[in-house]
């Protein structure tokens, strides 16, 4: 059975968040540089050390309406922390600014190896799994179990093998999948 990055649909809501936080800081900040890929490196630098919010998506695209005041309607722990986080990532980046070179767009690849887990996992258990918006849900749940790698460049890490994967770590991976199942199964009260 072949999954893919295409197979489902996901969204870390905790992006606007992390937007508007940089956003903010930014504003008070001219001499930082804004370029879409110094931006970048920011954004994964904070969404790395805060907690993901994903979700299925069900549109194409996340909806205009979410994308301003998230950041307020956070708690404040939440809302102290990505304005920490989102301020020692400006200063980095401002310190040691790195928009030469190839660049990817920003991505986590955390999803790559769920991914992988998932691909051994699923054949086992019921087909619904395999369908894209019961893929969405479980996916959702894992990347939020699971530490963000979020990156810009070429060189984050590529997991093309299971093999290649430290196995302490990739049995964390498969933890998170099969525990997210069984938290869908429950939720849904499709437990057999
Ligand atoms: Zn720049």
């Amino acid at each position: 059975m072949r999954l893919s990055l295409d197979g489902f649909s996901v969204h870390n809501f905790r992006e606007e968040a992390v937007e508007e936080a940089l956003r903010k800081i930014l504003s008070e900040e001219k001499d930082a540089c804004v370029c879409p890929l110094c931006l970048d490196d920011m954004k994964a630098m904070v969404l790395n050390n805060v907690e993901p919010d994903y979700r299925p998506l069900w549109a194409e695209k996340v909806p205009e309406s979410y994308k301003l005041g998230q950041l307020e309607a956070l708690e404040k722990t939440l809302f102290n922390k990505i304005m920490a986080e989102a301020y020692k990532a400006m200063l980095r980046v401002k310190a040691k600014p790195r928009h030469e070179g190839e660049r990817q767009p920003l991505r986590n690849d955390a999803a790559q190896i769920l991914l992988l887990a998932a691909q051994e996992i699923l054949p086992t258990k019921d087909q619904r799994w395999r369908q894209p918006n019961h893929l969405s849900a479980l996916m959702a749940e894992a990347l939020n179990n699971l530490k963000p790698e979020y990156s810009t460049t070429y060189k984050g890490r590529v997991y093309a093998r299971a093999s290649e994967i430290d196995a302490g770590f990739l049995a964390q991976v498969y933890a998170v999948v099969y525990n997210a199942i069984d938290k869908l199964e429950e939720d849904s009260g499709l437990k057999r």
